[in-house]
């Protein structure tokens, strides 16, 4: 195959702006960013669920609490039905006495029912503080989604502008050479890490770094200019500067 000095040159300029999108696509599915964005989203999920918890376990505990207090209601009325048949004075002495009995009892159970009221109110507060604290994490990793979002949004907006200026050049370079020569190009890059043309440097291919024999070497340097040179070992094309 056959293709001049200066068309050979323009597909190596040709390869350095194909290596340079495959850069910028590597940039763009690797951002530093992106890492830390997707943290963040699984921490603000994980704290928003468990604020959600909280929520709900407290639900259940003031349910808990208006239970205990209709049943303090209820001693303290039953107690103070009993003082006033107490007060009166009516009734037989042995039913005075039950009474007073009973107001006892009642006495003891209002002081338990009390304290069961107080452990869960305990329980509230304790919650409240948790869900306060919760909920602020919460939104000030949602912030942080926010604004780490943007970040990326803007990186990969940078990323695309220069993917974008990179095509535009490569297209116009790419109509400067010839069709047979571009087509060679581009099904050796298909099949090849995206390098299809590669410069010979100092004996050796750059396409896959491996030194040439220096009979290869001396005979591939005698040939015509014109002529296009494969690696023997990668099959890129090797450009001879
Ligand atoms: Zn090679």
């Amino acid at each position: 195959m056959k293709a001049s000095k200066s068309a050979q040159e323009k597909l190596l300029a040709l390869q350095a702006l194909d290596s340079s999108l495959i850069q910028l696509e590597h940039k763009a599915n690797n951002l530093p960013v992106a890492k830390i964005l997707d943290e963040k989203t699984i921490a603000h999920a994980s704290a928003r669920d468990l604020c959600v918890a909280a929520e709900t376990e407290k639900s259940d505990i003031k349910h808990e609490l208006s239970k205990s207090e209709v049943d303090v209601e209820q001693v303290v009325s039953r107690i103070e039905r009993d003082e006033k048949r107490l007060a009166s004075g009516l009734g037989t002495p042995k039913e005075l006495e039950q009474l007073q009995h009973e107001l006892g009892s009642l006495a003891k159970r209002r002081a338990e029912l009390e304290e069961i009221e107080l452990e869960v109110m305990v329980r509230i507060e304790a919650l409240d503080q948790r869900i306060s604290s919760l909920s602020q994490e919460r939104d000030a990793l949602q912030e942080e989604v926010i604004k780490f979002s943007r970040e990326k949004e803007a990186a990969l907006e940078e990323i695309t502008r220069a993917k974008n200026t990179t095509i535009g050049e490569r297209n116009a370079l790419a109509a400067e050479i010839e069709p047979e020569l571009l087509a060679v190009y581009e099904k050796i890059r298909a099949s090849a890490d995206g390098i299809g043309a590669a410069r010979l440097h100092a004996g050796q291919c750059q396409g896959c770094h491996l030194t040439i024999n220096a009979a290869d070497l001396s005979r591939i340097t005698s040939l015509p200019d014109d002529d296009v040179v494969r690696c023997e070992e990668c099959r890129r094309i090797l450009v001879r500067i």
